[in-house]
């Protein structure tokens, strides 16, 4: 049984025409990798060109206490929040949303001119946990379409958040984190330089990966602790993977739906508000109406520990050094 690898579940997502994601964070045997704490995979998926339907259509619907992330492998989603932000996502960009007290955003899937209609839609949803002294600020928006590469022969490497190798994403963060996507050809290898305290997460998003020569199928997500000054990933086929990192999350999280806080009444009051229609605002230029809040189980919810926790309880065992 090997626990480092995070195998994908399927989750149909919420709303009438929902989409069916794989999810690897949070997973049963780990709950996040840095501030990482949310990840899912979708596509690619093929539009069915006598349908009128986007691929992917998800009403407004509110945030709290993170960042949502989204990355395209192919296609385009367009974003609309209720700060007023109307973006096109396209691949190799990102749009970042940071939703700190709170805010309300639409994603569909579109084909606009000059794009062909039988292009896939394929991608992930990434959400990052905002450490407490920044989980409470005004919510904003950033789209980034000029996102800097690490120099490197053997693979295209772009960094959409935080830094690698000293190459740094202009996006927005509130704690040390890594995203980047790692395009590698057939055959292909590169070796990355690390942050010794970040712990990190490889998802293979097309085809499959190895790391340091342990491998990660298509749509898995395998795990690395901190201790490394560097990784080797290689591809036999050709492949791309997100290699996401931060260290270990130090507080607790208590995620439910689409909101991350840290007590069962703060969670409460945020569904409380987005049914009584106040502090998230209204999404404009959608045609729908927003997604309803599910009901809060009849139990408290309770925050999970630290990441941290385990470190520090645990037995007594070697950090692992390579
Ligand atoms: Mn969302």
């Amino acid at each position: 049984m090997d626990a480092s690898l995070l195998l994908p579940r399927d989750v149909p997502l919420g709303g009438p025409r929902a989409m069916t994601v794989r999810r690897t964070l949070p997973h049963r045997d780990r709950r996040t990798i840095g501030p990482w704490c949310f990840v899912d995979h979708y596509g690619p998926h093929h539009r069915d060109p006598s349908s009128v339907r986007p691929l992917m259509d998800v009403p407004p619907h509110p945030h709290t206490g993170l960042q949502t992330v989204s990355w395209l492998l192919d296609g385009e989603v367009l974003h609309r929040d209720s700060v007023g932000n109307v973006a096109t996502i396209r691949p190799g960009e990102l749009n970042l949303m940071t939703a700190g007290h709170g805010i309300a955003h639409s994603e569909e899937s579109i084909v606009s001119a000059g794009t062909s209609p039988a292009t896939a839609l394929h991608g992930v949803q990434l959400w990052v946990a905002l450490p407490d002294t920044a989980r409470h600020q005004q919510a904003h928006f950033e789209h980034h379409a000029d996102l800097p590469h690490v120099p490197n022969d053997a693979a295209t490497v772009t960094v959409f958040l935080g830094a690698l190798a000293g190459t740094v994403s202009p996006a927005a963060t509130y704690s040390p984190i890594l995203g980047a996507e790692v395009r590698l050809q057939p055959g292909g290898s590169v070796e990355l330089s690390l942050d010794i305290d970040f712990e990190h997460g490889v998802l293979a998003v097309q085809g499959e990966v190895t790391v340091d020569g342990d491998p990660v199928p298509h749509a898995a997500l395998r795990h690395q602790p901190p201790g490394r000054r560097s990784m080797i990933l290689h591809s036999e086929h050709g492949a791309t993977a997100l290699l996401l990192g931060g260290p270990p999350f130090d507080e607790p999280l208590l995620m439910w739906w689409n909101f991350v806080g840290r007590t069962h009444d703060e969670i409460a009051e945020a569904r409380n508000d987005w049914e009584k229609d106040v502090r998230f605002g209204h999404v404009h230029g959608y045609d729908g109406g927003p997604l309803p809040a599910p009901a809060l189980p009849p139990v408290r919810l309770r925050p999970h520990a630290p990441a941290t926790l385990d470190l520090v309880t645990g037995p007594a065992a070697p950090t692992p050094m390579s």
